[in-house]
């Protein structure tokens, strides 16, 4: 073989080793996120990018083949707050939709507004813990800062409402989360609850398109991340909410979600449309 042609076959050949490497990074980058970290789960096979619990993950998750009628429960979380005007609106329209979800309310905010704080929970939703200050960067911060965010978030919820998910269902701030701060999460006590869909209605989006979101991405079961402060959210809630009815959904709290399916049809749901 001429060493022209033995070139060729090293190039095309480290090519190819480079183009499969890209593609395996590709597939670890699209695995989804658990919907639920559990306060038993192993956090380092539940949401490590490392390459064994990536490898892991990618040999050993399956869904489901099938989803049982069982399954069509959906939950809408809503974060942060409570906020003056837009969530005694989201209450408005939560409350003429029959429809009763998990809020995760930082705990200065409901220091703030008691009396919000008070009607959620009255309202017949759930309460959870999304920590006192909300940190920016919360995947940074250490295990005692984790745990103190968390007591003290607890504390304030409290002092206004009693949920038992106050002391065992946290949602991260901004969705940001390490190994670590999952771990310091359940050594807490807590669920670490993520999302099966985020539409992005933190964003400037329209009603059309964050409804457009939530149905072309639906899931069974499904957790919706939504927040409490945009009117975007609200406007959306009649159209999605029919829709998912029309295909046989009902709405249910995170709590609820949890106490019927095992977090292994949560974590992964086969695709439905709705
Ligand atoms: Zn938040």
């Amino acid at each position: 073989m001429s060493r022209g042609r033995r070139g060729t076959i090293f190039v095309v050949l480290v090519a190819l080793l480079v183009y499969s490497i890209y593609r395996i990074e590709l597939h670890f980058a699209a695995q989804p996120i658990p919907a639920v970290v559990t306060k038993a789960a192993d956090a380092h096979r539940a949401v490590s990018t490392s390459l064994d619990a990536s490898l892991d993950r990618l040999l050993h998750d399956r869904g489901p083949a099938q989803t049982s009628g069982d399954a069509k429960l959906v939950a809408l979380t809503f974060d942060d707050g409570p906020y003056a005007v837009r969530t005694p609106i989201l209450l408005d329209e939560l409350a003429d939709l029959h429809v009763r979800a998990t809020f995760f309310l930082i705990g200065h905010d409901a220091e703030h507004f008691p009396l919000l704080t008070e009607r959620i929970a009255r309202d017949g939703h759930e309460i959870a813990n999304h920590t006192l200050t909300h940190p920016a960067r919360f995947e940074t911060l250490d295990a005692v800062a984790v745990a103190s965010e968390l007591s003290a978030g607890a504390a304030a919820l409290e002092r206004y409402v009693s949920d038992p998910a106050i002391r065992t269902m946290m949602r991260p701030p901004h969705g940001r989360y390490s190994e670590a701060t999952v771990r310091a999460a359940q050594r807490a006590g807590y669920h670490v609850i993520l999302w099966n869909d985020d539409p992005g209605d933190w964003r400037s989006v329209t009603p059309a398109t964050l409804a457009a979101h939530v149905e072309a991405n639906a899931s069974a079961p499904d957790i919706i991340l939504l927040h409490s402060g945009r009117m975007t959210t609200i406007d959306m809630l009649p159209e999605v909410v029919a829709r998912f009815r029309r295909a046989g959904f009902t709405f249910v709290t995170v709590g609820e979600l949890m106490r019927r399916l095992p977090v292994s049809v949560i974590d992964h749901p086969a695709k439905m449309s709705v």
